[in-house]
């Protein structure tokens, strides 16, 4: 067998508890001088927690078969799995070639298998050389391999060190960072996260791709629409990147709404490596929102309403008749209108006081509210004056409501003195909206139909045409 041209001294880890092996590795350096330098541990778990810089020195590892504890293939596994593995010879005893097989299998450079007269020992450099010289070729450089490790450990600095929540997921949608503001949010801990594909659980109840996931998969749009319904947005300032707003339930006491914003990771070549998501408490700010809306509500609906009835006040009147006025114009679409007025209400003010006549005027309101439809709408004019809209009604119907209102605040009784009871009437004007007259014309001459009901008696209704 011809050797392989040997470029430089070989530097060898050697991993094993066998003194005969390492006396063998000794006699090896002893016999090519210059060609091999030796090192070595007793046990795989001290090789593993040599230093990648150390680790980086050498040019091939050697591991002997270390049953039952921690063994050379755990170790093979171990080693193979760091981005840019050493080529690893596995050195095993007559009887143990299956574990040869299996490092091989773990992707182990190649394997030794050794005899009672260590005639293995003649194969031995040429193993050595070949794993060395092939692994060679293709070998990144120790600088390219350590900034790789460096760029790995800033990234893990730079997420851990920012106080934003954030995780990040490779391709294979394993998480590979989960930082502390992360874990302080969604309650889950690094370790419980970091090397799983379990993100989904620490925002929901059933598994489901969380955004990040679905980033990594370079879905389309169409997706990201079906988790997440039409709570997101392609980010305006991150390319690629995805926002979304959502209520979480199960976090803290009341459920929290977060806002997060998932961008790909994506390698040299410009292929997605992974994904990283943000996560944002915006809960605060909802409740602020909600809050002010209901504040805008509650600030509209009393600026429209009258204090004492609770009904509409006069100026909702003008702005709600001129908007029916205009839809009867242009769809020629009936509207009626009643006004009424408190019979005699001075006398009764004069004779048990403002505040029982206010009681009046609040048990007037309620007779109108039970007595018209939700699409009517009725208002306090004035002081003792009522109107209400009737859209879409013939005055004819109107009137019969008119007529129900007239009775029912006829049949109130008022008691404002112990021992006393009082009825009151109302007098009501009605009438129907003509095409093109004004709000002013209109009303008065509803109006007039109040007075005309006045002067025939009062406690009556008058339509006008
Ligand atoms: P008529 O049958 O002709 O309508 O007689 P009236 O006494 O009701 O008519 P008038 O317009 O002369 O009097 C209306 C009274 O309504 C005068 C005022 O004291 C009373 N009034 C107006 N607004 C209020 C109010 O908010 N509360 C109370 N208690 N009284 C009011
Ligand atoms: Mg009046
Ligand atoms: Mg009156």
């Amino acid at each position: 067998m011809k050797k392989p041209v040997k470029p430089q001294l070989i530097n060898i880890l050697l991993v094993t508890d066998n003194d005969h092996d390492r006396a063998a590795f000794k006699q090896l350096s002893a016999t090519h001088p210059g060609e091999y330098s030796i090192s070595g541990y007793d046990c795989p778990q001290d090789a593993i927690a040599t230093g990648i810089k150390e680790y980086c020195a050498f040019d091939v590892i050697v591991i002997n078969h270390h049953p039952p504890d921690l063994d050379g293939l755990d170790f093979c596994r171990k080693i193979l799995a760091l981005p840019v593995p050493l080529p690893l010879v596995f050195l095993a005893s007559g009887g143990q070639e299956k574990a040869a097989v299996e490092a091989l299998e773990a992707g182990a450079t190649d394997y030794l298998i050794k005899d009672p007269y260590d005639a293995y020992l003649e194969i031995l450099p040429f193993v050595l050389d070949r794993a060395v010289a092939n692994h060679r070729d293709g070998r990144v450089r120790e600088d390219t391999v350590l900034s790789l490790f460096e760029n790995q450990d800033r990234l893990f600095h730079i997420v851990e060190g920012i106080t934003i929540p954030t995780f990040v997921i490779d391709k294979n949608h394993i998480v590979t960072n989960w930082n502390l503001a992360c874990a302080n949010l969604t309650g889950v801990p690094a370790a419980e996260v970091i090397g799983t594909r379990q993100q989904w659980r620490a925002f929901y109840d059933t598994e489901r791709p969380v955004m990040a996931d679905l980033i990594v998969d370079d879905v389309m749009e169409e997706l990201v629409k079906k988790h997440y319904g039409g709570k997101f947005y392609r980010s305006k300032t991150i390319a690629e990147a995805f926002e979304a707003e959502d209520f979480f339930p199960h976090f803290g006491t009341a459920g929290k709404w977060l806002y997060f914003t998932a961008a790909p990771l994506r390698d040299s070549r410009g292929e997605i490596c992974g994904a990283i998501e943000t996560l944002q408490d915006v809960s605060d700010r909802r409740k602020a929102e909600l809050a002010l809306k209901e504040s805008e509500r509650l600030y509209r609906e009393l600026s429209i309403t009258d204090g004492l009835t609770r009904l509409y006040n006069s100026r909702h009147f003008f702005g709600r008749a001129r908007e029916e006025i205009e839809r009867c114009n242009r769809y020629t679409s009936p509207l009626s209108l009643i006004l009424l007025d408190v019979d005699n209400f001075k006398v009764f003010n004069d004779s048990y006081g403002h505040i029982d006549g206010d009681r009046v005027l609040a048990g007037l309101a309620n007779v109108i509210r039970d007595e018209i439809r939700g699409v009517d709408s009725a208002y306090r004019y004035g002081g003792e004056e009522f109107i209400v809209l009737f859209p879409e009604t013939e005055p004819e119907e109107a009137s019969i409501v008119a007529e129900r209102i007239r009775q029912s605040f006829e049949q109130t009784t008022f008691s404002p003195k112990a021992g006393i009871c009082v009825n009151m009437t109302i007098s009501i004007g009605g009438g129907n909206y003509r095409k093109g007259e004004d709000l002013t014309s209109f009303v008065r001459r509803i109006d007039e139909a109040m007075y005309e009901a006045k002067r025939l008696g009062r406690n009556r209704v008058v339509f006008v045409e």
